[in-house]
């Protein structure tokens, strides 16, 4: 780019802008989730025929001395306009625009109404336009700026904040105007390390708990897009996707590739996913629809190391639109290899849990809330809560966190007192966890009492095949009483212990029936509500003492 000095500008300005060589260049700004372009900033590009490329930083500030800026920004706001028709006339969805205004502008009285004359013109509407504005511009004459921002936002225009934390006044701007979007300043990105990691989840962090937008400048690399991306930064604009584009590239770009382009009616299904915090730990509940999230300990939400994923629900199907680092591993614990088997697995419906899972998703959508489903595969204990945080017609975008067994600390716990007390297991024939929600069961220790096939079962019809072929005839209608699963929560309470038991008359291997102890015991940690289902044999003197109770009272077989 050329260097010219102030007289140069000075004098040249007026003719530059009535013979076109100064124009908009658009730079596209990317959806992180989608990678569709969403919007697209106009840059200012002073083309001289014989210096050629004039950098916007060299004229800029000399406009805005001279009181001559509002002409180059309604001059961009015409090249905006005159782009939005030409792509509008081709009948392709057009991305939204982001015009820079400065300081100055503000000082200029007849801003506001010019630029509506403009829009009117060309018949451009307010909602396909954003206003950027530098925190600077709000440190001189508060009242006046304020009074013409605010008929910005009274039409209808977003407002966006550039430059976040470029000036040591961000803060102080943002406690005292209502941005819809924070534009964070590329320099955070400089020198990318743990540091700058920090402050930018803390930035994107505060922008999410005050319910504003987030986008980030001047990404270059993959390793700052997938940063941000985790992080929940929504837009994304830098040479990693997009450099600046002259007006022919970027419309010839946007015919071309029309399908990247996001429609103005799925604006605000996407901008709702944008308020989800993808750095809470507790993601799910804190979600409160369009209004941000509640406060949360901010060093919890750094540690941020929620197994997360978006799944995009549709007719029956999902499609994985997001998922981290620890939602990955979380999967490959159960066995599958990649997201979209799992995927495939659920669209095919291939085993009952993905019919529960079904069932769960649209409990979650009708109800508005989080519901979860506990589950056993290949051994792990998983369980997985669903909370729907988008709409837009037929198509509902669902948050999924996923906790498994194996791996999460306090699941690992009750792994751990499971194992180390095998032991204690040996003086029970059977040890079986039954899961009520999902209605399935998993054997944890056996001594061949019953065969494992009930557990292939769903749980209730586990019980009515082992009350048919595993109790004895006496003892059968008792049995399906104490083992009905609908009351078994408020009897356990009743009993004021955590358990409730009684004797039963089981079948033995030798085809006879012997006592035997049948206790079920309410487990819970954190995560799984579960019910410990045990099988004890009983001393000699029990025995007697149950065929007494049997033969002469039987109403104190219940315990
Ligand atoms: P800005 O509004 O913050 O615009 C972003 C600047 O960063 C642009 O520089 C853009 O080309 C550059 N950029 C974008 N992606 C990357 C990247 O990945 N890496 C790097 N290193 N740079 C990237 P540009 O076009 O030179 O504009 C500089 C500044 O001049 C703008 O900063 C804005 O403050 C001002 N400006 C540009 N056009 C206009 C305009 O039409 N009106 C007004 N008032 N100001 C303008
Ligand atoms: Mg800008
Ligand atoms: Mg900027």
């Amino acid at each position: 780019m050329t260097k010219v000095s102030e007289d140069f500008i000075l004098k040249n300005f007026d003719e530059a802008i009535d013979k076109g060589y100064i124009k908009a260049y658009y730079q596209p700004i990317v959806r992180s989730i989608t990678r569709n372009i969403s919007d697209s900033e106009a840059l200012a590009r002073w083309e001289d025929p014989e210096l050629g490329m004039i950098s916007p930083m060299d004229f800029i500030p000399v406009l805005e001395k001279h009181k001559l800026i509002q002409k180059l920004d309604l001059c961009m706001l015409r090249c905006i306009c005159d782009t939005y028709r030409k792509i509008k006339a081709e009948g392709c969805i057009v991305p939204q625009f982001s015009i820079n205004l400065s300081r100055i502008d503000f000082k200029y009285k007849d801003l506001y109404d010019e630029f509506m004359a403009i829009l009117k013109e060309y018949d451009v509407p307010v909602e396909a336009i954003r206003v950027e504005i530098t925190e600077s511009v709000m440190l001189d004459d508060q009242g006046r700026f304020r009074e013409i921002l605010d008929k910005f936002k009274d039409s209808g225009f977003h407002i966006w904040m550039d430059d976040f934390g470029s000036g040591y006044s961000s803060l102080n701007v943002l406690k005292d105007y209502n941005f819809d979007l924070l534009k964070i300043d590329a320099a955070f990105l400089k020198n990318f390390g743990n540091r700058s990691k920090q402050m930018l989840t803390a930035v994107i962090n505060m922008a999410k708990v005050l319910g504003i937008h987030t986008l980030t400048e001047g990404i270059e690399t993959e390793e700052q897009y997938s940063f941000m991306l985790d992080a929940g930064c929504e837009l994304i604009q830098g040479y990693y996707f997009f450099k600046p584009l002259s007006a022919e590239e970027f419309i010839m770009h946007v015919k071309k590739e029309n399908k990247t382009i996001e429609p103005d009616d799925e604006t605000a299904y996407w901008d709702a996913v944008g308020n989800f915090n993808f750095l809470s730990s507790n993601p799910l509940e804190m979600f409160i629809s369009g209004k941000g999230v509640n406060g949360e300990d901010s060093v919890a939400l750094l540690q941020g190391k929620t197994p997360l994923a978006l799944l995009e629900y549709k007719d029956g199907k999902t499609k994985c639109v997001y998922y981290n680092d620890e939602y990955y591993n979380r999967i490959r614990q159960l066995g599958y290899s990649c997201v979209e088997e799992v995927e495939k697995s659920f669209n095919d419906r291939k085993e009952v849990q993905h019919n529960m899972m079904e069932a769960v998703l649209d409990k979650s959508i009708e109800n508005n809330s989080v519901e979860r489903i506990d589950y056993v595969e290949n051994g792990v204990y998983f369980t997985i809560k669903t909370k729907c945080i988008s709409k837009h017609n037929d198509k509902y975008m669902m948050a999924i966190t996923l906790y498994t067994f194996e791996s999460d600390k306090e699941k690992r716990k009750t792994d751990d007192i499971l194992r180390f007390n095998q032991s204690v297991f040996l003086t029970y024939d059977i040890v079986v966890l039954m899961y009520l929600p999902t209605n399935r069961s998993d054997v944890l220790f056996s001594q061949a009492t019953f065969n494992y096939e009930y557990a292939d079962m769903k749980l209730d019809e586990a019980i009515t095949q082992i009350a048919e072929r595993e109790i004895s005839e006496k003892d059968k209608v008792r049995y399906l009483k104490f083992m009905d699963l609908s009351t078994l929560d408020k009897r356990i309470k009743m009993n004021g212990r955590i358990f409730i038991q009684e004797a039963f008359r089981v079948r033995n291997v030798y085809g006879g029936y012997e006592w035997k102890q049948i206790r079920v015991t309410k487990t819970s940690d954190s995560f799984t509500i579960g019910y410990l289902y045990t099988v004890q044999d009983m001393s000699d003197e029990e025995c007697e003492l149950a065929d007494y109770l049997c033969e002469k009272h039987p109403k104190f077989m219940t315990d």
